[in-house]
């Protein structure tokens, strides 16, 4: 059953360009704040738009581990009112917020190997959920599939990197499909999924998060490999 959500007023502590429009926001709360979330997990920034409250869902792009913290990653869409209105924000600024929300999250205990598949800001649930993998010292094999257009869209490309080399069991596969000087796979995010699983379908979760049309083709090829539906689990920005 969901959890009642908790509302909390938050203040902006840092502001990160990713790429040209997309920023990772940290946010803190009071110590006595009851900001507990499961990985995975998504909230609700909380504005007014027209003199009416206006509400948009941002995915939790951290660690519950965090104290009193939480990270987001937001894209800025064109004329959009809520992620136009973060990219005005200020180190120092207030937001409103609430949460936990959804049911996105990794299925525990683990018994599968888990393939996570996420295109853009897609990635945010997802870098959560690795992080606390590894708190928790997950030995599963654990894939990060990432699809994006340009070389310069890999978010947080440094960090999945350094967990490669700290963690045998991760397997970080970008793939960037108009990349300019890009050397790596340049497939499709879904059918690269699916040409590496195939024939190998056992034993694996998976886990997709991103814009519905990425979100409909990976679940209809997961389908075609016969991946049974409850191994399928998806967050879809809508
Ligand atoms: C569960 C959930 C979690 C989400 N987590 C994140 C997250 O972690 N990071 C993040 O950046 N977004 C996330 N989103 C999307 C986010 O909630 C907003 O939809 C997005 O920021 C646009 O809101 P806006 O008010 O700026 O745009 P609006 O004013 O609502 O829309 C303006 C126009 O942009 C289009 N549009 C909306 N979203 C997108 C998009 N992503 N790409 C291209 N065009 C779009 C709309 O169709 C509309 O035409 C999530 C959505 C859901 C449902």
């Amino acid at each position: 059953m969901a959890e009642k959500p908790r509302f909390y007023d938050a203040t902006v502590t840092k502001i990160i360009s990713l790429s040209e429009s997309v920023k990772h926001f940290v946010l803190d709360y009071a110590s006595d704040a009851d900001t507990r979330f499961i990985a995975g997990q998504f909230m609700m920034v909380h504005l007014e738009k027209d003199a009416k409250p206006h509400k948009k869902p941002y995915s939790i792009a951290s660690s519950p581990s965090l104290k009193n913290k939480i990270e987001l990653c937001i894209k800025r869409v064109d004329g959009g009112y809520v992620s136009n209105w973060f990219f005005g924000l200020k180190e120092g600024d207030a937001i409103h917020t609430s949460l936990p929300y959804g049911f996105f999250t990794v299925r525990e205990p683990w018994e599968e190997n888990i393939v996570l598949v996420g295109t853009g800001t897609g990635v945010a649930p997802l870098r959560g959920m690795i992080e606390k993998l590894y708190e928790q010292g997950c030995t599963k094999e654990i894939w990060l599939f990432f699809g994006n257009r340009y070389e310069t869209d890999v978010l947080y490309e440094n960090e999945w990197r350094e967990l490669e080399k700290k963690h045998k069991n991760f397997h970080f596969v970008p793939t960037v499909s108009r990349g300019k000087n890009w050397k790596g796979e340049t497939a499709y995010v879904q059918d690269l999924v699916k040409k590496t699983f195939a024939g190998k379908i056992s034993g694996l979760d998976f886990y997709g998060c991103g814009l519905v049309p990425m979100c409909q083709q990976l679940k209809q090829a997961l389908l075609e490999m016969n991946i049974p539906k409850e191994k399928i689990h998806f967050e879809q920005f809508t």
